[in-house]
């Protein structure tokens, strides 16, 4: 096969199929042998079922986004990569005319056209084609598989940057999936003191405290909202978080955050679940909280993703749990739905024979 690809052709239903080589269409292009992809909740979404709000898989499409390769070809005015370097994809190019564009907030773009989304193919497949400037070189230090997950900690970094969280501060985090668990390690890059990760798993409490987290808790069964903030803060010793960020899209979690968090603290949502909730409203108010919504990632984050992996500051090899070989792209969809694994890579496709 020229450019195999991993295609989902309706609910529960995928193949592989021979695509056509993309061509370079604009002159900053730049062709990419993918080697690593990591699974997402939004792909394991579509493939079981066929939406995400408004975003509807109406004809087949290849899955995937979280990638990382070895650039194969680039058009005649790239200048900053060249044939065999290693980078990051990152997966949605915007329009660049509109006035979020123009505004350095190319991620609320309404022209994205973003890798697995409908109706726009993905990453899983040899060969994907994307501006120069889309393409994030890896130092030396940094391999495939951790440039696989520059994209999930992109989507980190947009959630701490817009939490604004400080040197010295106390934040806590709900949901330790892919991104909560990356929002820990961040927030502590970023340097919160203390960090607190919540989850109802322990399995993935015991990989944020390995990762960055400072405290954990388990939510108990019967409790509510602010029972549950009562028992954070004595675990703090008393201390209210300055930051919260929501990664769990649970509406207990969402609730429990801005009971914890103290007078005037920043809380950030960027998990996804039960598209509407109830919200502690006077809590919220008489706080002053300041609340935001986070989608994807902008200007700087895929860089500075980069930039915490190669430093050491974020180790993301503790998320891969699995990797298979991309004829096995099927078992890791069923892994993730399963609910096993953090963070699953499919290697490849390899090599077309030379
Ligand atoms: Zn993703
Ligand atoms: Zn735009």
């Amino acid at each position: 096969m020229a450019n195999p690809s991993f295609v989902m052709q309706k609910v529960l239903d995928v193949s592989f199929e021979d695509r056509p080589i993309p061509k370079l269409i604009s002159p900053r292009d730049v062709r990419i042998e993918i080697k690593q992809t990591g699974i997402c909740g939004s792909d394991v979404h579509y493939y079981t079922h066929g939406a995400i709000g408004s975003f509807i898989v109406k004809a087949p499409m290849v899955l995937g986004h979280e990638s990382a390769g070895i650039v194969a070809e680039v058009g005649p005015e790239v200048t900053s990569l060249k044939v065999g370097d290693r980078v990051a994809l990152e997966p949605g190019v915007p329009c660049r005319f509109c006035d979020h564009c123009k505004a350095g907030k190319y991620n609320l773009c309404a022209d994205m056209k973003f890798a697995a989304t409908p109706p726009y193919d993905g990453t899983l497949c040899r060969y994907y084609v994307l501006p120069d400037d889309f393409c994030v070189k890896l130092p030396d230090n940094v391999s495939l598989e951790e440039g696989a997950l520059v994209e999930p900690l992109s989507v980190a970094v947009h959630v701490t940057k817009l939490a604004d969280v400080q040197v010295g501060s106390t934040a806590i985090i709900f949901g330790a999936g892919p991104v909560g668990l990356l929002c820990c390690a961040v927030a502590k890059a970023f340097g919160a003191t203390t960090v607190v990760a919540v989850d109802l798993v322990q399995s993935r409490l015991d990989l944020a405290l390995d990762l960055a987290a400072t405290h954990s808790y388990v939510p108990q069964k019967g409790d509510s909202a602010a029972d549950s903030a009562a028992k954070i803060i004595a675990m703090l010793g008393g201390k209210q978080p300055d930051f919260a960020i929501d990664a769990s899209g649970a509406g207990a979690s969402v609730n429990t955050a801005i009971h914890v968090l103290k007078q005037g603290g920043n809380y950030v949502q960027a998990g996804m679940g039960a598209p509407e909730i109830s919200f502690p409203i006077t809590e919220f108010t008489v706080k002053e909280i300041t609340a935001r919504g986070s989608f994807r990632y902008g200007p700087g984050d895929y860089q500075l993703a980069v930039a915490l992996v190669a430093s050491g500051k974020v180790d993301v090899k503790k998320l891969i749990t699995h990797r298979v070989k991309f004829e096995e792209a099927e078992e890791a969809f069923k892994l993730v739905l399963k609910g096993q694994g953090v963070k699953i890579l499919i290697e490849g496709p390899a090599a077309p024979a030379a």
